[in-house]
């Protein structure tokens, strides 16, 4: 008996359901409308990638501040309120930096690894002791479950770094507060910084779904703006000028911003249901050169930046 004799069986037709997918803003979102190949190899499909740099440095900032801010609470508890001494933030530099290597995420160089270390200092000694006892929350999860206008469930969440009072008036407020971002760079021309307001006003909304309220305040600080030449030996108040970028909380920008998340999300679920060689293609929109230049699948890529030589042994 041949298998073909049963091929006109009536079958009911097997139903797979769909998993619940997760989608952030910065490790999704942005990531596959920079580069939709990239994001396809290393986040869908889980190809390590050989070297890490550029990740090293903003995690080492973002664990290590996290640290420091988890031990002036534990100070603030015995109401001694006191900052880290600058061994205790080399401790703390170096257990995130070991475990991080342990994970393969490297940096670009020794020296590199020197200057998140120096930048960190420097926030904390500049800003510790007025920032610190306004932290509300840090690392402060916002999730929610929601669905795309063609009924795809999903979820969407995000970390925001630091919830901080508001200050009103020389006094903290306890029920107004800001939402900060840590970014380890410096501030970026106009083009990426609109990334990075798409990132808070996303924020904005989860924040308000959670809490019933928006903050009162987005603020960005660029780490990476204190070491620049042209802001040595400013005050701290003129510093923090410099390094900060605020969002203004705009309900019709929330509203657009939430309307290209979920444009977003809804191209990054229709590539999922094409064939496997037709998924993840690199994108007609110029990635920035050194994410190209630094891309571990760029030797095999029709990226718009051209093409890279097969560098020799
Ligand atoms: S080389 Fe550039 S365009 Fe190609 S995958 Fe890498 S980042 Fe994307």
């Amino acid at each position: 008996m041949s298998i073909r004799q049963f091929k006109d069986i009536p079958r009911e037709k097997l139903e797979l359901s769909r998993p619940l997918r997760k989608y952030s803003i910065i490790g999704d979102v942005l990531s596959y409308l920079l580069c939709p190949r990239q994001y396809g190899y290393f986040k869908v499909r889980n190809i390590v990638p050989s070297a890490q740099g550029q990740l090293f440095f903003g995690e080492v900032i973002h664990n290590v501040l996290d640290r420091v801010h988890l031990h002036y609470r534990k100070t603030n508890e015995n109401q001694s309120n006191s900052l880290p001494t600058e061994n205790e933030i080399d401790q703390y530099f170096d257990i995130v930096s070991k475990a991080l290597k342990s994970q393969g995420i490297r940096p670009l160089s020794k020296s590199l690894e020197q200057r998140a270390r120096k930048l960190i200092k420097q926030f904390v000694f500049t800003f510790g002791h007025t920032l610190f006892p306004r932290v509300k929350d840090t690392e402060h999860k916002l999730q929610i479950q929601t669905s795309l206008d063609n009924g795809l469930d999903y979820i969407l969440h995000g970390v925001v770094d630091v919830l901080f009072y508001n200050y009103e008036d020389g006094n903290i407020s306890n029920e107004k507060v800001e939402i900060w971002d840590y970014k380890g760079g410096r501030i970026p021309d106009e083009q990426y910084l609109k990334n990075y307001e798409f990132q808070m006003l996303v924020y904005s909304f989860l924040f308000k779904q959670k809490n019933g309220f928006y903050p009162e305040e987005n603020v960005l600080f660029f780490i990476g703006e204190m070491d620049r030449e042209s802001n040595l030996g400013l005050s701290a108040e003129e510093l923090l000028d410099r390094c900060t970028v605020k969002v203004k909380i705009d309900e019709q920008k929330i509203k657009h911003a939430m309307k290209k998340f979920e444009e977003a999300v809804e191209k990054i679920e229709d590539e999922y249901n094409r064939p496997f060689d037709k998924q993840w293609l690199a994108p007609k929109v110029k990635p920035p050169e050194t994410m190209c230049a630094t891309c571990d699948i760029r030797w095999s890529c029709e990226n718009p930046n051209g093409k890279f030589e097969l560098s020799g042994l």
